[in-house]
């Protein structure tokens, strides 16, 4: 390609020159391909997103706005990014990674992926649990999976607990979507850390003798079911349970917030790390600490129908309208740790 331009621009020069030309041609280039897309830019920052375009375009542009710092971004799902990240290595433009559930995030981090941030400011506005210890990622709104039942067919004294829902009186009445996402494999690995690995599978074995149905593909198909009443109550996140009752505001069903006398409700996180080897880290901690605050944490929440991380700010009227809860506070961290160990659990106990 260069080569051609160069004879196009030097029609009548020798061999030789052109050849010189053109080497010399190819090494400025090059080295200006470095500059430009491995060197800082104080007013430029990369983000790779498993969010979508549209959960993440308004901070973005409110943070431009505030600061004159560029954002550009890619998304894809977290596993392709992981995968580019990982082969990008060293060369990586990408300064930030956001994705949903700690699970990934922890994942992230395991493979060096994500380097520590310490900024007063993110510990001021991310409570602890919703932060990796290492200070390697940071969740930015909450997700909390809770308990979804027809009100036609569950009387509100029947539910207490996610455990209970391992008791015999649920037989035939429970769906589940599949323990292959992740959402289900941090819940089980939180209830490994809270009641050891037996008590847990013991939990997940009564679950799986109370199906109803096979697990399902996704959150919204099990509302769909528990709606239809081929089941009576099914764990989700709330911000699905929010989408569905959006345009459809008649259906039965309703929210009931679990172990409000002990561990609490379970949530998880869509969060960010700042890359390893990423070059404008300056700008992407700025951008990381603004996701954090006051003015982008209902922008964060809200367009997914998610719970501010930070707890000074308040949810959207729609989601608030479900209640406060008591979250557990145990550390995400263990989603991360303990994600191998839920999964061989949940397949020892026939959770498919
Ligand atoms: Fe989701």
């Amino acid at each position: 390609m260069i080569n051609i331009n160069l004879r196009t621009f030097l029609p009548g020069s020798r061999v030789m020159l052109r050849s010189n030309l053109s080497y010399s041609f190819v090494t400025v280039f090059c080295i200006f391909s470095l500059f430009v897309t491995n060197t800082a830019h104080a007013d430029q920052v990369v983000v790779y997103s498993a969010r979508i375009e549209q959960l993440i375009k308004p901070m973005f542009d409110a943070f431009t706005q505030e600061t004159g710092i560029k954002v550009k971004y890619t998304t894809d799902n977290e596993g392709a990014l992981l995968a580019r990240l990982q082969a990008e290595g060293k060369n990586t433009p990408a300064d930030m990674l956001i994705t949903a559930d700690a699970g990934n995030l922890w994942a992230a981090a395991q493979a060096g992926l994500l380097k520590p941030v310490k900024s007063e400011i993110l510990e001021s506005n991310i409570p602890a649990h919703l932060r990796d210890p290492a200070n390697e990622w940071f969740g930015l709104s909450i997700r909390a999976r809770t308990l979804i039942y027809n009100t036609r067919k569950v009387k509100l004294s029947e539910l207490s607990t996610y455990e209970d829902l391992a008791d015999p009186k649920w037989k035939n009445r429970l769906c589940l979507r599949t323990s292959k996402k992740v959402y289900n494999q941090s819940l089980v690995a939180m209830m490994i850390a809270e009641h050891g690995e037996a008590e847990a599978e013991k939990i997940v074995r009564g679950w799986v003798a109370n199906l109803a149905t096979d697990p399902l593909s996704d959150d919204t198909r099990a509302l769909e079911f528990v709606a239809a009443g081929k089941c009576d109550v099914t764990l989700v996140n709330t911000y699905y349970f929010g989408r569905l009752m959006k345009k459809e505001p008649d259906l039965p069903l309703a929210v009931f917030w679990p172990n409000q006398n002990n561990s609490g409700v379970h949530v998880n996180i869509s969060g960010a790390g700042i890359t390893r080897y990423g070059r404008n880290e300056q700008a992407a901690v700025k951008l990381l600490e603004f996701l954090s605050s006051d003015k982008a944490q209902n922008l964060f929440a809200d367009v997914n129908m998610e719970y501010p991380a930070n707890p000074r700010i308040e949810a959207d009227a729609f989601v608030a309208a479900w209640g406060s809860f008591k979250q557990n506070p145990m550390n995400l961290v263990r989603a991360g740790e303990l994600q191998t160990t839920a999964v061989k659990l949940m397949d020892r106990a026939g959770y498919r």
